[in-house]
C-alpha cells in the first residue's frame, strides 16, 4: 500500500511508515494512492465479520503483510460484534458500542495498537503515543495500548469538559498509560499535538506516533462496519441505503466514503453535527469558517476544525463525487434530547451523539430508502444526560462501574507547548 501526503504529494510512504508516523510533513494526512475495487460486493457480504474485513484491510495494505498476518490482527482487534437494530420501519441503528469501551473507537483504536506492533521492525525500539481527544478515543486507545511493551501514551483532554464517567474509564489505568487534563477545549489539545508534530527534534527523540483518527489504520478498520451493517440487510434494502453519522472531527464519515468508494453501493451519506457546524455551514455556502468551539451534551462532537475534512475533499475529488451528494444537519442539544425522547419511545434507549444522526436522518430520508444511522456510544457512557432528558437511572454496565470506583491519576497542564515538551521528556525519561 503506498499513501501520499495530501499537503505535499511527492511526500509518498508505506502502509507501515504511514501507522508509525501519524502525520507527513506540513501536518499533512495520509491519503491510499490506489483504492481497490471489490466487484462481487455480494459474496463479500456473505461472509462472517472477521474474514470480510480481513479481506478489505488485506485488500487495502497489499504486500506489505501477509493475509494470514492480517487475519491474526483483525481478530485480534475486532472481539465484539456491530449489530443493526430495528428502531421502526425501515430505519436501523448500527450499534457501534459492544467493544471494551462502549464506543465505535474500539474498533480504530484496537486495530492501529495491533498494526503498529506488527509494523514496528525493531521490537526494542520505543514509541510514544501522543493523542488528543473529546472523550472517547482516549479511552479506546489507552485500553488497546494499555501494558504494551516499550509503548507509552499520552493523552490529552479538555478538563473539566468530558464526562466524569469517560473521565475515569482512561484516567485510572497508570502503567504505560498517562492522561493530561488541558486547560482549553478540544482544539488546544488538538493544536498542542500538532506542534509536537511539527518538532522534528522531539519527534525523533521520543518516537511520535499519533492515535488520532489522523492514522490511517484507524480509518481503515471502521471501512469494515459498515460493510457489516450492509450484510445484515436484504438486497433491497442496502441498495437504498441512506447513512447519517454522527460526525466531529469527521473520521467515521471518512472511512463510509472510503467504503463505498471500495464498492459499497451506498446512495448517500448524511454528516449530522451539534452546534460546532462548521462542515454544515460549509457545504450550505462554500466558506469554511470554523467559530469557537461550543460545549454540547455530544461533547465527543465539540469540534469546530475538523481534522480529517481534507481526506473527504480528497477522495470526492478522486471519484468525482460532488460536496453537493453529501447531506448535511446540526441539531442543537435542545433537539438531541428531544429526540432522545422520542426513540425511547419507540422503545429504543439512545444517548445523544446517535439520537442527533438519527434526527438528521428521519428529516431526510426519503420514499423507498432504507436509513442507517450510527450509535457511537453506548447510552451509560453519557449517563449524566441520558438520565437527565428521560428522567431516570439507566444500568452501568460492568466495565464503566468498575472504573468509576477507581482513582484519578491525570495531571493538569495548561495550553502550553514548552510544558507538554517537559511531559513528553519525562514520560519517555
Ligand atoms: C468520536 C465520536 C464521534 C465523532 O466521530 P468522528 O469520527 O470524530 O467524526 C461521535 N460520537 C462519539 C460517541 C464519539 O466518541
Amino acid at each position: 500500500m503506498k499513501l501520499y501526503n495530501i499537503k505535499e504529494n511527492e511526500e509518498q510512504v508505506s502502509f507501515g511508515q504511514a501507522v508509525r508516523q501519524g502525520l507527513g510533513r506540513n501536518q499533512g494526512l495520509f491519503f491510499p494512492s490506489e483504492l481497490p475495487k471489490f466487484d462481487d460486493i455480494e459474496s463479500l457480504l456473505a461472509e462472517d465479520f472477521i474474514s470480510r474485513s480481513s479481506k478489505i484491510l488485506s485488500a487495502l495494505i497489499g504486500d506489505e503483510l501477509s493475509s494470514d498476518q492480517v487475519n491474526q490482527l483483525v481478530s485480534e482487534a475486532f472481539q465484539f460484534p456491530a449489530p443493526i437494530k430495528t428502531v421502526k420501519d425501515g430505519v436501523y441503528a448500527l450499534e457501534l458500542f459492544h467493544g471494551p469501551t462502549l464506543a465505535f473507537k474500539d474498533f480504530g483504536g484496537r486495530f492501529m495498537a495491533q498494526s503498529l506492533a506488527a509494523v514496528t521492525a525493531d521490537k526494542g525500539q520505543k514509541i510514544t503515543i501522543l493523542t488528543a481527544t473529546s472523550g472517547d478515543t482516549g479511552a479506546a486507545v489507552a485500553h488497546a495500548f494499555y501494558g504494551m511493551e516499550n509503548i507509552n501514551v499520552v493523552i490529552l483532554y479538555p478538563k473539566g469538559k468530558i464526562s466524569p464517567l469517560q473521565e475515569k474509564l482512561f484516567c485510572t489505568l497508570g502503567g504505560n498509560i498517562h492522561t493530561v487534563a488541558i486547560d482549553g477545549d478540544f482544539d488546544a489539545c488538538q493544536s498542542l499535538v500538532k506542534q509536537a508534530f511539527d518538532d522534528q527534534a522531539l519527534r525523533e527523540d521520543i518516537g511520535l506516533n499519533s492515535a488520532n483518527s489522523i492514522n490511517i489504520s484507524r480509518l481503515m478498520a471502521q471501512i469494515c462496519y459498515y460493510f457489516e451493517a450492509a450484510a445484515q440487510m436484504s438486497k433491497a434494502e442496502r441498495d437504498n441505503l441512506v447513512i447519517s453519522v454522527p460526525s466531529g472531527n469527521f473520521g467515521n464519515l471518512t472511512a463510509g466514503l472510503l467504503a463505498k468508494a471500495l464498492g459499497l453501493p451506498i446512495k448517500r451519506f448524511i454528516a449530522a453535527t451539534n452546534a460546532n457546524d462548521t462542515v454544515p455551514r460549509y457545504l450550505e455556502t462554500g466558506k469554511w469558517d470554523p467559530k469557537p468551539t461550543i460545549a454540547t451534551t455530544s461533547n465527543a462532537m465539540d469540534v469546530s476544525q475538523p481534522n480529517n475534512w481534507p481526506r473527504i475533499e480528497e477522495l470526492c475529488r478522486i471519484k468525482g463525487w460532488g460536496l453537493d451528494t453529501l447531506g448535511k444537519g446540526m441539531v442543537t442539544d435542545e433537539q438531541s434530547a428531544e429526540s432522545v425522547v422520542e426513540l425511547n419511545e419507540l422503545g429504543y434507549l439512545c444517548e445523544p451523539h446517535g439520537a442527533i444522526a438519527y434526527r438528521v436522518l428521519t428529516q431526510q430520508l426519503q420514499e423507498g430508502e432504507t436509513g442507517l444511522f450510527l450509535c457511537t456510544a453506548h447510552p451509560a457512557k453519557f449517563k449524566e444526560v441520558v438520565d437527565e432528558i428521560l428522567d431516570t437511572d439507566i444500568d452501568v454496565p460492568g466495565p464503566l462501574a468498575k472504573h468509576g470506583a477507581m482513582e484519578l491519576l491525570s495531571e493538569d497542564l495548561a495550553a502550553d507547548f514548552d510544558l507538554l515538551k517537559d511531559v513528553l521528556r519525562r514520560v519517555q525519561g
